[in-house]
């Protein structure tokens, strides 16, 4: 497994698959999962591998693209000029390594520059220099060198290039496009542990393309899925360096898989992210909350696609993303992982409905359960919070306290049984129960 894992990340990481060029990490998708269940791509590029029963269609998704450039120009003289893919700093830019695709699949080396600072006057050398203004040297002479010789046109793919390197601690690794090759890596493993297995769902792996330039892939690829729920696979920013307060991390390398709950583009289905929670709790799979006010993954589009799909995103930390040499910790990795698998082994037809029951009655509720699920009062109320085993309770919900509210503090009762519960058992999902005891008031 974790030998497995080094050497995906390893041939992940070091593919050249920028927006709407993903070739390679296509392929290794394909390669890996081939065997695993049934593949599918749609039309605009993202692929998919199907495995399991006829049970809910869960999506594990991750993005394939990373990262890069298009040639824009070439100059006369043989300079390549660019446009980015995706969000890149102009911090992190120059003097890097980069490599052109070309149409005959060879790469060809260059580095990004700009007029040197000994060149600049004194006030433009604090500045930062924008990306238009960059250029990227191949070492030729003219711009028939670079189209003829070189076979280097216009619209050509950049990639940066970084080799996966191990760290001196032990677990951390670096290389470029972490973000999200960790997502891909997790998602083929996933496949390849869970198409061995028994699940009780329908498991769509899926390679998503153009994540970067706008989430636009997962559109298409969720319109091809179907999926009733997404699980998304990243690869976020870490926030543990200095700049940062370290004990408010909420992406600290080696304290476990991220589940990101907000961020603008998408507000995770809450019940699944208490399932998510609750799963990791139960199987010891270090994890952390992450709210964030800015960034945004696949969700945001899996999340609207069809009627809605109720989604989460489970991320491995990685610093210094969107540049050359981001690094992570394996573990955290490892535990993506974990987390995924044993999700998917939860996520049945009856779990997966209750994600996206909004209607629930009491009378529907009463009738499903008999009589466990009796009216409560306020006294029950109280026993179930001292007492499981009275009630065997899996779930309770409070629907409207709001009825109570007038006689007897039930509001308040209720309100602080709640947290007492919610406590003891964290893996209720919480009804809202009307007050039987108190019927005169409704
Ligand atoms: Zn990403």
């Amino acid at each position: 497994m974790r030998n497995k894992a080094i050497s995906l990340l390893q041939e992940l990481t070091e593919a050249h698959a920028v927006p709407g060029h993903e070739d390679e990490v296509r392929a290794i998708f394909v390669n890996e999962l081939e065997d695993c269940g049934e593949l599918g791509a749609d039309a605009s590029g993202s692929v998919f591998c199907e495995t399991g029963g006829n049970g809910p269609r869960v999506m594990v998704a991750g993005h394939m693209d990373e990262v890069g450039f298009m040639v824009q120009n070439i100059t006369v003289d043989g300079f390549l000029q660019f446009v980015a893919l995706g969000g890149w700093w102009e911090h992190s830019l120059l003097s890097q390594r980069v490599e052109i695709l070309t149409r005959s699949e060879k790469k060809i080396l260059g580095v990004v520059s700009s007029r040197p600072p000994h060149f600049l006057p004194q006030s433009q050398r604090a500045n930062l220099i924008p990306i238009e203004q960059m250029f990227i040297d191949v070492g030729a002479a003219s711009r028939e060198e670079v189209e003829r010789d070189f076979g280097i046109y216009v619209g050509d793919p950049i990639a940066p290039v970084s080799a996966f390197t191990a760290m001196a601690r032990e677990d951390y690794y670096m290389a470029k496009a972490f973000d999200n090759r960790v997502g891909m890596a997790a998602v083929i493993q996933c496949g390849q542990i869970l198409s061995g297995s028994s699940h009780p769902n329908r498991l769509i792996l899926t390679g998503t393309v153009m994540e970067e330039v706008g989430l636009r892939g997962a559109k298409t690829a969720a319109a091809y899925g179907r999926p009733d729920v997404a699980i998304v696979l990243e690869g976020p920013p870490a926030d543990d360096t200095p700049g940062f307060s370290r004990h408010e991390a909420q992406g600290a390398l080696g304290r476990g898989v991220q589940i990101r709950v907000f961020d603008p583009t998408a507000i995770a289905n809450p019940r699944l992210v208490r399932l998510a929670i609750a799963v990791a709790q139960e199987e010891r799979i270090p994890y952390q909350v992450t709210v964030r006010r800015s960034g945004g993954t696949d969700a945001g589009s899996f999340h609207l696609s069809g009627t809605g799909v109720p989604s989460v995103v489970l991320g491995v930390p990685a610093r210094y993303i969107h540049s050359h040499n981001s690094i992570i910790d394996l573990e955290d990795y490892l535990s993506m992982v974990a987390l995924t698998n044993a999700l998917v082994r939860r996520l049945d037809e009856e779990t997966v409905k209750e994600l996206t029951r909004f209607l629930w009655g009491l009378r529907e509720r009463r009738i499903r359960h008999g009589g466990i699920h009796k009216r409560l009062t306020c006294h029950s109320l109280r026993n179930v919070a001292s007492s499981r085993r009275e009630y065997a309770w899996n779930e309770v919900r409070i629907t409207s306290w709001s009825l109570c509210t007038g006689r007897f503090g039930f509001a308040r009762l209720a309100y602080r049984h709640f947290w007492k519960i919610s406590r003891s058992f964290p893996r209720f999902v919480w009804f809202i129960v009307k007050c039987g005891g108190c019927s005169r008031h409704h």
